[in-house]
């Protein structure tokens, strides 16, 4: 089965198919739609006039804070197991040095609970100010970097690789027709009729170890191919509707 998706980016019209079988779907089974959307984008921006700054290799955002759709926490468990044991209980022991860290600074001196953009942001900047990198990276390269979280895949920046070094201007990045990752979390409170949330990845397995059973839930195929592309429509009328009063002040 498929759906169609239909939108715009980098003055160009795209027309791409969302596909699946007819088996019932878990959560994680949803990921790789998102990786592949994000990297289709990502490519996008590469073909056009931006000038995209991020190439494999790079590692300098790597000390940011990412934040997880539910079925991204729940597949970057899986795919952590498919690491040589050494591996994986090395990256579990930086997940569980990490999450100390976060739960020893919590909370977040600057927050604002009415403005969602500025909670993001104070996040990042607060996270930035603990100093710790992803427990992923190793020797500057990332152990996932094919199952990497679609956050490390859509966050492009066109500056001078040299500004990546400032936590100032780590918000600045290239503009999207949509987020495969916001996409992914709405898309998850619509199936499990929960509010949208975003999991602190250096706080993966605290959450997995009350949501792990999460991912045994599976819904149809069809429900969720449909719900993922009205999502994603959504997200773009949105981004349309928010770029028209800048378009006019131009
Ligand atoms: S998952 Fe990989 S690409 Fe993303 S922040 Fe961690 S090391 Fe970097």
């Amino acid at each position: 089965m498929a759906v169609e998706l239909n939108f715009s980016a980098f003055d160009r019209q795209c027309n791409w198919t969302l596909c699946a079988d007819d088996a019932p779907m878990k959560l994680t089974d949803v990921v790789p739609a998102g990786w592949a959307l994000a990297d289709g984008l990502a490519e996008l921006a590469r073909e056009s006039d931006e000038q995209v700054s991020c190439q494999k290799g790079c590692s300098a955002c790597c000390s940011y804070l990412a934040s997880l759709s539910v079925p991204e926490t729940l597949r970057l468990i899986d795919d952590i197991q498919s690491l040589p044991p050494d591996k994986q209980e090395d990256v579990r022991r930086r997940f569980g040095a990490n999450a100390d860290g976060v739960i020893a600074a919590w909370p977040p001196e600057q927050f604002d609970a009415a403005d969602q953009s500025r909670t993001f942001e104070s996040f990042g900047q607060w996270y930035s100010r603990l100093d710790m990198t992803c427990a992923l990276l190793d020797d500057d390269a990332c152990s996932l970097y094919d199952m990497r979280p679609i956050v490390c895949r859509e966050h492009l920046v066109s500056f001078d690789r040299r500004r990546c070094d400032d936590a100032r201007v780590a918000g600045e990045s290239i503009s999207m027709p949509f987020s495969p990752a916001v996409a992914i979390s709405a898309l998850a409170a619509d199936l499990e009729n929960t509010e949208i949330e975003a999991v602190m990845m250096p706080l993966t397995y605290v959450w997995a170890a009350d949501n792990s059973q999460r991912a045994d839930r599976s819904f149809p195929a069809e429900l969720v191919l449909d719900r993922f592309a009205q999502v994603i429509h959504s997200q773009c009328i949105e981004n349309i509707i928010a770029t028209v009063p800048t378009a006019l002040a131009g």
